[in-house]
């Protein structure tokens, strides 16, 4: 049985290389049948704060990644937590300590820096000196009078080579000797990432770990802990680094990193995990879109790239636009009426009486757009009178001369209008131009200023229309005489 894992730590929001991890991990899990494991990783204490966690859980729950066993849902490898799991990370210290493959190293940092400024100015290889390897008790006792509170160091293996077998760079070899004695349980009495980490792999059964090339290199120390405890090593597929569009690790520069930053600017769920997935991954050189299900059907390990994957905003902007394009309008208008109402221009007691008229105007909107973000831009001007001009706009379209009467002449045509309806409101402004011989946009563009506040809108007698003649009457009579 597949049991793939997913452990973040909750030290910030849930970068997009985090979600990318996270859906592989899913992925392979589903592929399988398998079973997907969530885990927190927040033994840093001054770094884990509460809200990340929850940031990063909802963050998961939004790209619908659900967690077969992990916080909320439990299981029967629990907790879920490392800070819930440390009499475990001791008992296995302890382990390794009898075992002879751990001992107490009671240099201070500041000595450790000084030995190791030594080392480079004499061009060795940097890695703790083993001074405290063989303590007697003698000397031991005189550290612990002095008050010194001790680490405890993993006893590496420094002859020889460690081979990590990964599913997706094949066999990387590691020269032993350049592997420290790293430190595996704190002066805190908390245990490092490299320990923890293999004390939960193994407890929780995960049979593959799948997590950025950035981990490969802590990949040889975690197998000589699994291998000193006579534990079972699990089987390793590192993930090529995102980088931006300048091959540099993606980072804030290159605009929104975050899940959360999408989600707010409006993309869609269903877009962010199809563009995720292909971070790397690819079925074949022509299909880029795909169902949640396909991917789950499709996705291997194999058709993992050894290489980089450049995040490209415009490939996500142009899949969100895809998306967005066949989400059904019921769905679209909540997000609108959603978004409205958090803008302050929808009551929350008219939130679902304005769905019917929300889906009308996003019938004209819903192919125009590419992210959730230009609902309201779009729609708002549905809600109020108070409508945003763009100055510019206002400049060019609504003080040339002529605009006030032809303006009061069109208030005048849609309020004789027997039937309010989209032909009808065409009829008017068609016998307006021929009337006064100007071309239609001339008429119209100053229309649409004086109604949306903007240059750009969809068809001027629909959004009349939709509008109503009563506030757009209104809104025309503002610049009419
Ligand atoms: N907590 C580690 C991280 O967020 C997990 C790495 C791993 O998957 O082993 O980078």
């Amino acid at each position: 049985e597949v049991r793939a894992r997913f452990a973040p730590s909750p030290t910030g929001y849930l970068h997009v290389g985090g979600a990318r991890t996270a859906l592989f991990n899913w992925l392979f899990a589903r592929h399988h049948g398998g079973t997907f494991v969530l885990r927190i990783e927040d033994t840093d204490a001054l770094r884990s704060t509460e809200a990340s966690v929850n940031v990063i859980l909802e963050a998961l729950h939004w790209l619908g990644l659900d967690w077969d066993e992990g916080p909320s849902v439990g299981g029967p490898y629990g907790p879920y937590r490392q800070t819930e799991r440390l009499d475990l990370y001791r008992e296995y210290a302890r382990r390794l300590a009898d075992a002879g493959r751990a001992y107490r190293c009671y240099c201070s940092s500041e000595e450790l820096n000084e030995r190791r400024q030594a080392l480079l100015k004499s061009g060795q290889a940097v890695k703790y000196d083993r001074k405290c390897l063989n303590l007697s008790k003698a000397e031991r006792d005189r550290y612990e009078a002095e008050g010194r509170v001790p680490v405890l160091r993993f006893l590496a293996d420094d002859q020889g080579e460690t081979v990590v077998e990964d599913l997706i760079r094949g066999s990387v070899r590691f020269e032993n000797h350049v592997l420290d004695d790293f430190v595996i349980i704190k002066s805190d009495g908390n245990p490092t990432y490299n320990f923890a980490v293999v004390v939960d792999d193994a407890l929780m059964r995960i049979t593959h770990v799948i997590r950025g090339e950035d981990h490969l290199s802590n990949t040889p120390r975690q197998i000589q802990v699994y291998q000193a405890l006579d534990l079972p090593v699990p089987r390793f597929a590192h993930v090529p680094m995102i980088l931006g569009p300048d091959r540099q690790r993606l980072s804030k520069r290159h605009g929104a990193t975050s899940v959360e930053q999408y989600r707010e600017q409006g993309y869609l769920p269903e877009a962010m995990v199809n563009y995720l997935a292909l971070l790397g991954w690819s079925l074949d050189d022509r299909h880029e879109l795909f169902t949640r299900e396909e991917l789950v059907e499709h996705f291997s390990l194999e058709r993992i790239s050894k290489n980089p994957a450049i995040f490209d905003v415009k490939k996500i902007d142009w899949m969100n636009g895809v998306y967005l394009r066949s989400l059904p309008r019921e769905r679209l208008a909540r997000e609108a009426a959603a978004r409205l109402e958090q803008a302050g221009y929808l009551p929350p007691d008219q939130r679902e009486a304005s769905l019917p008229r929300l889906e009308a105007i996003l019938e004209q909107v819903q192919a125009r757009i590419k992210h959730l973000g230009e609902l309201v831009p779009w729609t708002y001007y549905y809600f109020t009178d108070e409508v945003q001009y763009d100055e510019k706009a206002v400049e060019r379209f609504l003080t040339p001369e002529y605009v006030p009467a032809m303006l009061a002449e069109a208030v005048h045509g849609l309020e004789a209008l027997e039937s309010f309806t989209v032909e009808g409101i065409q009829a008017v402004f068609e016998g307006l131009r021929e009337r006064r011989g100007m071309k239609l946009g001339d008429v119209l563009q100053p229309v649409r200023v004086a109604l949306t506040g903007t240059t750009v809108s969809p068809g001027m007698y629909e959004v009349i229309h939709l509008l109503g003649r009563d506030a757009a009457c209104r809104r025309l009579r503002r610049w009419a005489k």
